[in-house]
């Protein structure tokens, strides 16, 4: 209304549907100086609560608004379906195929694969935890949680923040040290093997995220941890994991793996 009637340093900058109507309506009656206090004190009072709402914005679950920027920066540009390697297995069946030599150097003791714990994911998994919207186009999207199975590829992140939150907590108070943190407990105490167990890798939850996250990529750290570290895994899948070991292919056929495409 100010632009309208000419006053200085309210200079017109077009026209507008609502406020021509309703500027006049509530204000028309008030003169210039009044209206400027009436505006100047909207204006802070806009300002101000969009300061102290980022202000609160770490503290609070819309935290996600501000780590989805670094989230997607960060994203991966690789195919969606590209797996990681372990350089350590890919050794070892490089040496069984006869394509490379066991190192005389290698340590005796064998590292941990996978992930069991928020220390042995990456940053970038717990940034993604922290960006997560909890939208559940994820979980819409999963084959398994819509075949009535378990697994929810959302819970998945929201475990994964939530233990982070408690690790986190449990260091700020002193309670516990960073370095060897032991408290008993680790992700496993929240995503069960059940829910590992019924993804099928097929990345629909990855494909489904409007901020790039990647719940597989937690879900397969998690089953290697428990298949390679913890020897642990379904009785059900221990003949496949012999066939591989012994015949290079998931069925045990003494033909030479390649044959099929003949
Ligand atoms: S990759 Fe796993 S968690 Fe993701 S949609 Fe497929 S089955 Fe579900
Ligand atoms: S689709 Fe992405 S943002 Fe939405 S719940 Fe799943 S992981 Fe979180």
């Amino acid at each position: 209304m100010l632009q309208t009637r000419g006053v200085e340093h309210y200079h017109l900058t077009g026209n507008f549907a609502v406020s021509t109507w309703l500027g006049p309506a509530l204000f028309g009656g008030l003169s210039d100086a009044v209206v400027i206090a009436i505006e100047r004190f909207g204006w802070w009072l806009h300002i101000l609560t969009v300061f102290g709402f980022l202000c609160y914005l770490p503290y609070s679950k819309h935290l996600h608004i501000i780590l989805a920027f670094p989230n997607t920066w960060y994203a991966r540009l690789s195919a969606k379906g590209h797996m990681e390697n372990m350089p350590e297995i890919q050794k070892e069946v490089r040496i069984m195929m006869g394509l490379d030599q066991p190192d005389g150097n290698a340590p005796a003791e064998l590292p941990e694969f996978g992930a069991n714990d928020v220390f042995s994911l990456s940053w970038k998994n717990i940034l993604q935890a922290y960006s997560c919207t909890e939208c559940g186009r994820c979980t819409a999207a999963c084959p398994a949680n819509q075949t009535g199975k378990k697994l929810s590829p959302r819970k998945v992140m929201m475990d994964v923040r939530d233990r982070a939150e408690e690790v986190g907590a449990a260091i700020a108070s002193g309670k516990a040290a960073k370095e060897n943190y032991n408290d008993g407990k680790s992700l496993f105490d929240r995503i069960t093997a059940e829910e590992l167990h019924a993804c099928t890798t097929c990345n629909a939850c990855v494909e489904a995220c409007p901020v790039m996250i990647n719940p597989l990529d937690i879900i397969l750290q998690m089953r290697r941890h428990e298949i390679l570290t913890q020897s642990a895994g379904p009785a059900e899948w221990l003949p496949m994991f012999n066939a591989i070991e012994n015949a290079g292919a998931a069925w045990a056929m003494s033909e030479p793996r390649e044959g099929w495409r003949e």
